[in-house]
């Protein structure tokens, strides 16, 4: 009997390259006789060539691409259609990247399944003989990694937060993408007791964080939402993205998607700055295991000294601003 593993995505959250460190991941713990992993890509645009292309080297057996325009930013129509192609595919595990979107589906249809649900694990443990799988989750900001054992269940469910495609090598294969445009019938306009009455996109983000070689860190010690230009204009020159501590997020100067840490993303970059960063452990146990940290803090003792590399006891913003000034110098004719 096949061993399913489906595996749920969507085209405009999903970076392609996580995919593929997800997919090349799940390949490698699942080491299982008559294995076959599904992906979905559900988008409701058509996909462009280049990611099909992407697609068709992965590490899975059938890979289908979902277009639709009612896939939008809502939940309902991806929970309809994951719930109908679980029943079609009838999958053992259903595993997917850790967005926060796909986790909102993913728990509602778990429950329709009346299934458990384990989020943000780091890693999967498959028991060949069993067919158990148990997952590991940090817990106490990191300071454990906590085992979550699925028993009992039907079809399990969970989410997985993957490091960079380039710690998840796979060999390619060149194999067929299935496109199907409207998959199936009973994907209406939607229709439930909750009424859409306007929308209200808070801003287009493109950090690619999560694949970010070099993360530009900041926390509250740039004193001012004023001063984030300073870190987005040194992420561009040095083609890297922008990470914040919570209280960043927390006080609304920016977005939750660029949060690092145990309640925000895991990011692997090789360098990560720290511009007026404590050195929390939550923040910490987000940034994975860089070659380089640069930290500047105003507080000789701070706790990210401790971590860091090369520590700058300065005001973080001026040190932004210089460091801005020297690339740009430096840079200039690359
Ligand atoms: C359950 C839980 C989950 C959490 N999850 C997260 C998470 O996911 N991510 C996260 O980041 N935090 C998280 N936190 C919060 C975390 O514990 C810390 O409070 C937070 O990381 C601190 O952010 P910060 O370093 O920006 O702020 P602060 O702790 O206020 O530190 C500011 C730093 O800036 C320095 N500074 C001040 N002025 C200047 C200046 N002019 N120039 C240079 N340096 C200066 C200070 O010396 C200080 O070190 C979580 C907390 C809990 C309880």
């Amino acid at each position: 009997m096949e061993h399913v593993i489906f595996v749920p995505a969507i085209y405009h959250i999903d970076e392609i390259s996580q995919l593929a460190s997800l997919l090349s991941f799940i390949d490698s713990r699942i080491a299982v006789k008559d294995k076959k992993i599904v992906l979905y890509l559900y988008s409701n645009r058509k996909v462009e060539d280049k990611d099909i292309n992407y697609l068709k080297t992965f590490p899975a057996n059938q890979i289908v691409v979902s277009e639709n325009e009612l896939f939008s930013d809502w939940e309902w129509p991806y929970i309809e259609a994951i719930t109908q192609h679980i029943n079609t595919i009838k999958p053992h595990a259903v595993i997917s990247t850790s967005s926060d979107f796909i986790k909102s589906i993913l728990a509602r249809v778990a429950a329709r399944f009346s299934c458990g649900f384990a989020v943000d694990c780091t890693d999967l443990i498959f028991d060949e003989g069993t067919h158990n799988y148990s997952f590991l989750k940090p817990a106490y900001a990191g300071n454990i990694n906590a085992k979550i054992l699925v028993k009992n269940s039907s079809i399990v469910f969970a989410t997985l937060k993957i490091k960079n495609v380039a710690e998840c090598s796979f060999e390619a294969v060149d194999k067929k993408v299935e496109i199907v445009e409207s998959l199936f019938e009973g994907l209406k306009p939607f229709s439930g007791k909750i009424k859409i009455i306007e929308k209200n996109l808070a801003q287009n983000i493109d950090n690619k964080l999560e694949s970010a070689k070099i993360v530009i860190g900041v926390g509250r010690g740039i004193k001012d939402k004023e001063n984030l230009k300073y870190a987005f204009e040194l992420a561009n020159l040095l083609n890297g993205a922008v990470g914040v501590t919570r209280p960043l997020v927390d006080m609304g100067w920016i977005d939750k998607e660029y949060q690092i840490g145990q309640s925000g993303k895991v990011v692997s970059p090789q360098i990560y700055f720290a511009f007026g960063v404590s050195g929390a452990a939550h923040h910490i146990c987000g940034i994975g295991s860089p070659k380089l940290i640069i930290a500047v803090n105003k507080n000789k003792d701070a706790q990210i000294f401790k971590i860091a590399h090369y520590g700058i006891v300065a005001d973080a913003t001026s040190v932004m601003k210089s460091f801005i000034k020297a690339f740009k110098s430096r840079l200039k004719g690359c």
